[in-house]
């Protein structure tokens, strides 16, 4: 029996499901996901394209692509929440942080980041013990 997560966009019109297990769960501190995100760094999820599908409302989802990066955003029309990201290897990219907000504030234990990518690019500080590389 495989895992299998739901998430939803804020207001409900895109749900997105994800099953087994992904690729990566981290912490992503690289250039492309701030400009993509624009956020500090970005909460990872990634899975490869087959395991993340839209299970309701797909025609309202809009993909963007970065102009200058091989990365898409793919986000609801109506309330302009991410659903996902891609990356240049095709990956769907989850927000932990999105799939805690839908799970009642939990995030599954076993899609935690074990580890922090491109800490040498980082614009913050992280004060923790996972593995910094
Ligand atoms: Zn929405
Ligand atoms: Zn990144």
């Amino acid at each position: 029996m495989s895992n299998q997560y739901k998430v939803h966009c804020d207001c409900n019109e895109i749900e997105l499901e994800m099953t087994g297990t992904p690729r990566v769960h981290a912490f992503c501190h690289c250039e492309d996901c701030r400009a993509l995100l624009d956020v500090p760094y970005h909460s990872v999820t990634a899975w490869d394209a087959e395991n993340v599908t839209i299970t309701r409302g797909e025609d309202n989802a809009t993909v963007y692509k970065y102009p200058t990066l091989e990365m898409t955003r793919v986000f609801c029309k109506h309330c302009g929440e991410t659903v996902y990201n891609t990356n240049a290897m095709g990956w769907r990219l989850v927000s932990q942080l999105l799939i805690s907000k839908c799970n009642n504030d939990e995030l599954p234990s076993e899609l935690k980041s074990n580890a922090h990518f491109f800490y040498d690019r980082r614009i913050v500080d992280i004060d923790d013990q996972i593995p910094k590389s």
